[in-house]
């Protein structure tokens, strides 16, 4: 495959430009194309790195434009095919003869020019089809039209005063007369159901008023279920006054936005430091200009709480989460497309809301893996969200208390610009931790979860009518199922991991497939009985804490506990008020959480994360401790932290029970300096699976073979591999993966693209690349 066909289609902005791409050369071809005809460009949603040319017949032309899906003929078989339709453009004279577009799907664009040289980008970026991203990005409850229905709107004409004086007749019936105030009043159109009942009237003025011309209809798409009254209860409350700090940071930004242009600005402020506080009011700024605002959060970190603080202070907020329904997510698309939105706060894929007049992307926690997407388009929302800004020319603010390495030299060395909150508000100090180390308590060697010292915390801050979090990254009750007489861990049918029991489940459940199945009474392995249970997860650590302090309501929150909708946040609520006093569970509860009432934070066990093999596995567990070790002392009541620890000189504990984020980069920089990791090199890793393991071994060696093979000399990429992957199978699946290593992404998509051609396939195996992945199982 040649360079240059590649380039022309992702050089491509919305705006024609002369594409060589093809078109199906078996097809029945069409009529030539008339010199002065324009062709639809054409993308699909498949890992295809073309565009594709068609014809726009005569009677469909004023009606296509780029953004709209498209029905026509593809392939071999002329299969009727949807596509995006991504440009229009005088046919390539190369092309030969064209086929033509059937139908046009959607009856306006359902993104825009600049989303869509968005997501040509990312497609670039992320090696993989354009059609492909646009499907993934736009909603399907959007591509549907899901759950709306016409609504009559009825509004002033502007020109209600000339039109009532051609009428002549003095004065309106005082029904009338009310509809028209109410009207003036509200300022914008309203239903019917809305206008009667701020007017005080049945329809008959309604109907009057509109017989006179003086009311004018208008006809909108709405969703039924979720039309008005969405900030319902929220009460109204100021701005804070700002610390020096937060001023300083804000300025920076606000000075940023007068320069209508792009700049990253990464805000480093510790634990309570009040980040939010300096979102908000640059929002506030923005929002003065008549823009929109992008506030990404980690999914889980949507809680009430965080909502209700934006909804307290704006008029016009959408929260775009993972539960919604597909109606509920196209009536928001829709309202922000109309500019009715000031403020969005999403996750992830909120970065792509359809704003009219972009105006700032906030990140907090700027650091959590969730804001990469582990399935095609594998992109990660911090990068999409630079992007953005960038072509938008507004400031993106990253925020987090532990910056994500890449985060952090692009400020300290990049052209990325560092605001530091150091110091927590009203001068709190950062809470106090003691790390003890496990090896020499008898009781937890003897599998016990919480050690004398975290026990005695832990009983004090009760005593003192204090509230407590316990951290333990491991669900289930007992992570292993393990077999005394030959050693090894009960597996998973279909996955190369070990199974955990869930008491209850009553089953032994594999965190991968969530196969799970009656425990064994003899290993599968050598027959023997006598499986041992070894480990602590947190229904385990619940047992505990429950049978040690029976005084105590406790709370646990894991993916387990929180399976329905509206658990996460009814059990936030009871510890907010007081009514649970011990509060445990994993990753959930250890970030953004804001308790002033919690006086002890204990890390159960510091070290789960630090043998993973992965090269962020000492920057995950120092942000884990840092981020949970925030949680207290976030009042006048103050708090303190105990971290058990079985390695308590490894760096990364030491230096996060130090609350020492910068001598923790210093150390980890200077290790991946050295060891040639990501932020000094950009990996992809490509991933191949199948149910046959030859199979998948063979291609695997085929495309290594291939990627090596087109190397210049000296090589540019160093290839890794192939081997099993780390997790060599999952659901039956094998797995094997490469690694790709260069100084920039560019030169791994350079060679990418131009092996792409020439790579083997087999019909089993699917192949993914990821680039700049964070998940290296
Ligand atoms: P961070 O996100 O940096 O951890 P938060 O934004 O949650 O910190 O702020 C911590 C607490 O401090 C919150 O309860 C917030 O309302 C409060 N806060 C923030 N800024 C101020 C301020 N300028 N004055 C008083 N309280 C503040
Ligand atoms: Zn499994």
């Amino acid at each position: 495959m040649s360079r240059s066909r590649q380039q022309s289609l992702f050089d491509s902005s919305p705006d024609p430009v002369p594409g060589d791409s093809r078109a199906d050369p078996s097809s029945a071809w069409e009529a030539a194309a008339r010199a002065d005809q324009l062709s639809a460009r054409v993308v699909f949603n498949r890992p295809l790195d073309t565009a594709f040319h068609y014809l726009i017949p005569d009677e469909l032309r004023d009606h296509l434009s780029p953004g709209q899906r498209v029905r026509v003929p593809f392939g071999r078989g002329n299969r009727s095919t949807v596509g995006f339709c991504v440009g229009l453009e005088r046919p390539p004279e190369t092309l030969g003869r064209l086929k033509q577009i059937d139908s046009i799907v959607d009856a306006a664009p359902l993104v825009d020019g600049a989303m869509l040289e968005l997501t040509a980008w990312i497609a670039r970026r992320y090696l993989c089809g354009w059609g492909q991203v646009l499907e993934s990005v736009i909603p399907a409850g959007v591509k549907r039209q899901a759950g709306t229905r016409q609504v009559k709107f009825l509004g002033l004409p502007e020109d209600f005063a000339e039109r009532f004086h051609a009428l002549g007749v003095g004065q309106l019936p005082a029904k009338q007369r009310a509809v028209v105030d109410a009207l003036e009043a509200a300022g914008s159109a309203m239903r019917i159901d809305q206008l009667t009942r701020a007017a005080g009237c049945g329809n008959s003025p309604i109907d009057g008023l509109t017989k006179k011309g003086l009311l004018e209809v208008e006809m909108r798409r709405l969703d039924p279920g979720d039309a008005e009254d969405w900030s319902e209860g929220v009460v109204r409350e100021q701005d804070l006054t700002l610390n020096p700090d937060q001023q300083a940071a804000l300025d920076e930004i606000v000075g940023q936005l007068r320069d209508q242009t792009h700049r990253t600005l990464l805000l480093h402020g510790v634990t309570g430091s009040g980040k939010t506080e300096v979102y908000i009011q640059a929002i506030r700024e923005v929002v003065a200009y008549g823009r929109q605002a992008i506030v990404l959060v980690p999914e889980i970190s949507l809680t009430p709480q965080t909502i209700r603080r934006f909804r307290s202070r704006f008029d016009s907020v959408a929260v775009l989460h993972s539960h919604l329904g597909d109606a509920q997510r196209h009536y928001h698309w829709q309202r922000i497309a109309r500019g009715e939105v000031d403020v969005i706060v999403g996750a992830r894929s909120a970065v792509f809301a359809p704003t009219v007049n972009l105006g700032l992307i906030v990140i907090d926690e700027e650091h959590e893996t969730t804001f990469k997407q582990e399935s095609t388009p594998r992109y990660h929302a911090r990068d999409v969200a630079r992007r953005r800004a960038e072509l938008a020319g507004v400031p993106l603010v990253l925020g987090s208390a532990t910056p994500m390495l890449e985060s952090w030299l692009a400020a300290d060395t990049g052209g990325d610009r560092l605001l530091s909150l150091p110091r927590r508000i009203d001068d709190r100090p950062m809470p106090p931790v003691s790390l003890v180390d496990t090896r020499n308590d008898r009781r937890i060697r003897s599998g016990v979860a919480i050690g004398r010292g975290l026990e005695t915390f832990i009983k004090q801050a009760l005593d003192d009518r204090g509230q407590v979090i316990l951290f333990l990254n491991l669900r289930g009750h007992s992570p292993a199922v393990w077999c005394r007489a030959c050693g090894q861990g009960v597996r998973c049918d279909g996955c190369d991991v070990t199974l955990t029991w869930h008491r209850d489940r009553r089953a032994v459940v594999c965190h991968l497939c969530d196969f799970q199945s009656e425990p064994p009474s003899e290993c599968p392995g050598c027959g023997k009985r006598g499986l041992k249970l070894l480990g602590v997860g947190t229904q385990k650590l619940e047992e505990e804490v429950r049978a040690r302090f029976p005084g105590a309501i406790v709370l646990r929150m894991d993916s387990d506990s929180m399976r329905r909708p509206g658990s996460h946040d009814r059990a936030l609520e009871q510890f907010r008020s007081g009514e649970a006093q011990i509060l445990l569970g994993t990753q959930m509860i250890a970030k953004g959480l804001d308790f002033p009432n919690v006086t002890l934070v204990g890390v159960v066990d510091a070290d789960t994360m630090l043998h993973q093999p992965d090269i962020r596995a000492s920057e995950r567990t120092f942000q884990l401790i840092a981020q949970v070790a925030g949680r207290t002392g976030r009042s006048d009541r103050g708090g303190r932290v105990l971290v058990q620890s079985a390695c308590p000189d490894d760096p990364a504990i030491r230096l996060a029970c130090n609350h020492d984020y910068a001598g923790f980069v210093v150390h980890e920089l200077a290790h991946r300096r050295a060891t040639l990791t990501p932020p000094f090199t950009s990996l992809a890793r490509v991933i191949l699976r199948s149910p046959d393991e030859a199979a998948v071994a063979e291609l695997a060696r085929g495309v290594a073979e291939v990627l090596r093979r087109l190397q210049p000399d000296p090589p540019p990429v160093r290839i890794l591999g192939p081997a099993p992957a780390p997790i060599s199978r999952v659901k039956n699946y094998y797995r094997f993966h490469l690694q790709l290593a260069a100084e920039t992404s560019e030169v791994i998509r350079e060679l990418w693209l131009s092996a792409a051609s020439e790579l083997p396939k087999h019909s089993s195996v699917e192949l993914v690349i990821d680039v700049d992945p964070l998940n290296l199982r």
